[in-house]
């Protein structure tokens, strides 16, 4: 391990490196050092190098950022909607003229491909900033009225406070703005946690909101583990909301430290999305979809098409074209101009994934894939992307998140049965249905139950709408307006109009007494 604080990535694989050379926590406007006593760092899964170490956040590090988010909440939260508005547009063009050193940042900590991080991650966070931008001068109520003839009622929308949030490594970029953007649009202030693994990026967010006028303590970063930084974060008591995207197993673990001081939770939890082919479907377009629905950003995506279930007349073509297709992905350096496929997160992570393909091996039929390369990718967290047929549905591989390039299929007969076991997991997060009839399409997206269903599509997000889980894939939605839900309390504020003393309702207490 090097020197704290030190990167060892080349300028061209790592450009912003000298903007974070002061340490990997974020709090009231500047960069500082941990205090955990413990180093950690950063490691390039395509090669396994370190490229950048930092000394990890400890519990005083999580209280200086409460307290900064803290110190900052009554001058934000009483700006008004104009000026924060105007702050997150210059927040957008300071975000847009880094853009080439974002991504490539974020190339690097998580091994995806430049053309995704240019074409998707990047600019998926700019249109994000500017969305809440304008979203922060339209918060929604009901309208004031006499509701009960003797007053006037109506709704504030009101900032909650400190948001303590937790982020994965998936997308470290994209739900550090998630998480941010709608919290700091409506007036609240926020101490975010990264995945350790994946700082990268969620710095250099929160350094650009400062760059752009951004006050000190409305934006604070802490990079610690889970354990000690994450927890003390959820439990923090002047922290009044925990907005939680990671696994189903730790969100419950959030859930029950949060719920100890009675703060509101939004959790958006694991998936495992099921992509329903009926036998009308286009199979061209089926097949093009599974694969890259499948296959982005390594299958390391939480709305990933993972269980393709395909009428029975089209399997077996489905199957040898998905096969056919998956065998064109060409995986390579992230930086290559010609890679579409880049590593796993970690050589961990790689290693989880096979195994649930070699366990599958005994009960499945792996049609390709299965394989970590050799040769020049041998160093990287590489896995070939597979396909595995032939699994009964209650199976580990059909049931379980696996989190990598790995797509089951399996056939159905009825239409019944195909939205029977779509819906057969504990998740719903995301799904989709692919029909050229389109009352077979409209009854499935009536009864899939997930919080995205897309029609003859699998993967699109855009910034106008919510983002978020049914059953053990969470609660609470990221991204549009629905996420001012999340991240406001709304008050009922009622005026007396008559002016009486004693007031007609009086009489269940006073009797009929004049
Ligand atoms: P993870 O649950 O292991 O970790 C997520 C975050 O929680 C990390 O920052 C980690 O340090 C922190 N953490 C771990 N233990 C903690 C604890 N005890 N207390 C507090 N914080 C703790 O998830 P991951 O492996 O980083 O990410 C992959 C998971 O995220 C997948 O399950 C994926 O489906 C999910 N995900 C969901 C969405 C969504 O929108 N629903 C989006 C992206 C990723």
């Amino acid at each position: 391990m090097q020197n704290p604080g030190t990167a060892n990535a080349t300028p061209d694989r790592f450009p912003a490196q000298e903007r974070l050379a002061d340490g990997a926590q974020f709090i009231a406007g500047r960069l500082t050092k941990g205090t955990s006593g413990r180093t950690h760092a950063v490691v390039d899964p395509a090669t396994g190098e370190e490229v950048y170490t930092f000394e990890l956040a400890g519990p005083d590090d999580v209280d200086a950022a409460v307290a900064a988010a803290r110190e900052a909440f009554p001058g934000w939260s009483g700006a008004t909607p104009g000026e924060r508005s105007e702050a997150l547009h210059r927040f957008a063009a300071v975000l847009a003229e880094r853009a080439e050193e974002f991504a490539r940042a974020e190339s690097l900590q998580c091994g995806k491909p430049l053309k995704l991080t240019r074409e998707f991650d990047v600019p998926g966070t700019i249109d994000n900033t500017a969305f809440f931008a304008g979203a922060a001068r339209h918060l929604q109520g009901q309208s004031a009225g006499e509701y009960s003839g003797d007053h006037t009622s109506y709704v504030r929308r009101e900032a909650i406070g400190v948001i303590g949030s937790i982020a994965p490594w998936n997308y470290p970029l994209q739900m550090a703005a998630w998480k941010i953007l709608p919290a700091i649009a409506a007036g609240n202030t926020i101490v975010l946690k990264p995945a350790e693994l994946t700082p990268l990026t969620a710095l250099l967010f929160a350094q650009a909101a400062t760059d752009a006028g951004l006050p000190d303590g409305v934006v604070n970063i802490v990079t610690g583990t889970g354990r000690e930084a994450g927890e003390h974060l959820v439990a923090h008591p002047d922290v009044a909301m925990t907005s939680f995207t990671g696994s189903t197993a730790v969100g419950k673990r959030v859930a029950e430290i949060a719920t100890a001081t009675v703060k509101r939770i939004h959790l958006e939890l694991g998936g495992k999305a099921p992509f329903v082919v009926f036998d009308d479907a286009d199979l061209e377009a089926a097949a093009n979809g599974a694969v890259a629905g499948a296959l982005i950003n390594t299958g390391q995506d939480c709305t990933a098409a993972t269980r393709a279930y395909v009428q029975r007349p089209l399997y077996e073509a489905f199957v040898a074209s998905t096969a056919e297709l998956m065998e064109t992905v060409r995986l390579g350096d992230p930086f290559a101009p010609g890679t579409d496929l880049g590593p796993l997160i970690s050589h961990v992570q790689r290693d989880r994934v096979a195994g649930f393909v070699d366990r599958a091996r005994a009960y499945a039929r792996v049609v390709t894939g299965g394989e970590v390369p050799e040769g020049e990718l041998a160093d990287g967290a590489y896995y070939r992307p597979t396909l595995v047929a032939d699994a009964a549905q209650d199976s580990e591989i059909v049931q379980s998140e696996i989190f990598g390039p790995v797509l089951v299929v399996l056939p159905f007969d009825s239409d019944d049965e195909g939205l029977r076991l779509a819906n057969d997991t504990p998740y719903g997060l995301a799904a989709s249905a692919w029909s050229r009839d389109v009352y077979r399409a409209n009854r499935a997206t009536r009864e899939i139950k997930a919080g995205c269903v897309w029609v003859n599509d699998h993967i699109p997000i855009i910034s106008e709408m919510p983002h978020g889980g049914y059953k053990q894939s969470g609660f609470g939605k990221d991204m549009s307006a629905y996420s001012f839900e999340e991240y406001t309390q709304v008050k009922h504020v009622m005026f007396d109009n008559t002016a009486v003393a004693r007031k007609d309702w009086h009489r269940t207490v006073f009797g009929d007494r004049p």
